[in-house]
């Protein structure tokens, strides 16, 4: 991104600056206070690299929009990056959640919810058992730790500048071709070359070159990357996934966490793909958390007296909460009624007519972007085309750019998913929203070129 005066971006986002403290004063009083009992006053610490120097603190939200301390309401396009994408607080799953919790939190006991939740997300993703765990960092590890154990091999592969949540093996990139831990990676427990084959999503070549060692367990792949931004793979690449990975004695494991944004059977059952275990966790509940992880039929075979009954409550696969009956019932409630495949009919347009519409402000200003749709997920790019892989999507991050239109979106109600310049749609969402959002993209564009 080069055609903007830099000194002219630096000065307008001084300006948004400070007028985003000026209207927030007791949402900066409390990360004022904040400051005396969580690090950084900050509750995680990458909360601190909210634009605008402090988070705004929440009041509460409702479908999609929230308020803030500050009384300012807001068009949520973040959605908890995905946790939210049924909107806040969904009729259904506070009913659900509601009843429960009169009822009992945790039991470490089945109810009849968790065979409700399982037949249905055999249902939807065709995988023929499944298994519950909090988040989907740890459906993701639970997975991994499966697949090392069925295949006997040690490593898992992953695609440069992939996001799986806080795993480890995951915590890679590709430098001149050689593995080393991802920048910022904190603490890792050994060098990630030890754990870890990383390839260029859209790269069948590479993909066979690292199976070929013999030594990797799993592929651990969104369908589609969207955490260095939407790229979709090159027609013909899951086939070439699938057969590879066969070949070589390698198991597929699909993270759907935020590729469900393409249906109610995630990119999986859009696109007929069909992996050995599927991932996910975030939106199924509604935004209380929960995640679960699924198997093939065959996998299921394969497990079959593996895990031995004497050791198995410590064989790093568990999790006390895991499978609560509150985040079974918020399961329930959402997947029956929320996340129904009724909610893509709406949510799917709206991300289109997000498109067209960002799509016609850049045309107008003929500006070298793009905008990436995956299902009701929608994204502009500072780049003329559209990338293939992670290494040509992190080399075009803007964060100077990135920071400045979600802070001049924020300073007008409107909140984007941060570091990068993504939309989600909820059900509750509407044209009106839409709308709004690419007339303020419009203006942002404006005071950007002066
Ligand atoms: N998988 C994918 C594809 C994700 O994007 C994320 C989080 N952004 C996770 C897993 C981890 O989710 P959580 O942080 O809820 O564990």
């Amino acid at each position: 991104m080069t055609q903007f005066d830099r000194s002219r971006l630096a000065s307008l986002h001084a300006e948004e600056q400070r007028r985003f403290v000026s209207s927030h004063p007791k949402s900066r009083a409390l990360f004022e206070r904040a400051k005396g009992s969580l690090l950084q006053g900050v509750p995680m610490h990458w909360m601190a690299k909210w634009a605008g120097g402090f988070p705004l603190f929440v009041a509460e939200g409702q479908g999609a929009h929230f308020t803030d301390v500050d009384g300012h309401r807001y068009l949520d396009l973040c959605l908890g990056d995905t946790g939210a994408m049924t909107g806040h607080a969904p009729a259904a799953t506070v009913a659900a959640v509601q009843r429960q919790a009169e009822r009992g939190f945790t039991f470490m006991l089945p109810d009849e919810d968790h065979l409700w939740v399982a037949e249905e997300l055999t249902r939807r993703f065709g995988l023929a058992a499944w298994q519950f765990a909090m988040t989907a960092t740890d459906a993701n590890r639970f997975a991994i730790r499966l697949a090392r154990m069925l295949t006997g091999k040690s490593k898992i592969l992953v695609y440069n500048w992939c996001y799986h949540g806080s795993v480890d093996e995951t915590f890679a990139t590709l430098t001149n071709g050689a593995v080393g831990p991802r920048p910022g990676n904190v603490g890792p427990p050994v060098d990630p070359a030890l754990t870890t084959r990383v390839v260029e999503f859209n790269d069948l070549a590479g993909l066979e070159a690292a199976l070929a060692h013999g030594d990797v367990a799993c592929v651990l792949a969104e369908p589609a990357m969207t955490n260095i931004g939407i790229i979709h793979p090159d027609s013909g690449y899951h086939d070439g996934l699938r057969a590879l990975t066969r070949e070589y004695g390698t198991l597929l494991i699909i993270d759907e966490t935020h590729t469900i944004c393409a249906g109610p059977g995630g990119y999986t059952v859009a696109h007929g793909l069909d992996p050995d275990l599927l991932t996910i966790g975030k939106p199924i509940g509604g935004g209380v958390p929960c995640a679960v992880y699924g198997f093939s039929a065959e996998v299921v075979r394969q497990l079959e007296g593996r895990i031995a009954l004497a050791d198995c409550d410590t064989g790093g696969i568990g999790g006390t909460l895991a499978g609560n009956a509150l985040a079974l019932a918020a399961m329930r409630g959402t997947l029956e009624q929320v996340l129904t495949a009724e909610s893509y009919t709406r949510t799917i347009p709206l991300a289109e007519r997000f498109q067209t519409g960002v799509e016609g402000v850049i045309g107008e200003f003929r500006l070298p972007w793009i905008v990436k749709r995956l299902g009701c997920r929608a994204e502009y790019w500072f780049r003329p085309t559209a990338p293939r892989n992670g290494s040509e999507a992190a080399a075009a991050v803007d964060v100077e750019l990135d920071r400045f239109m979600h802070l001049f979106a924020l300073n007008r109600g409107i909140l984007l998913t941060p570091f990068h310049n993504m939309a989600l749609i909820a059900p509750a969402t509407t044209e009106a929203d839409i709308d709004r959002h690419t007339s303020v993209f419009r203006e942002s564009v404006q005071a950007l070129l002066g």
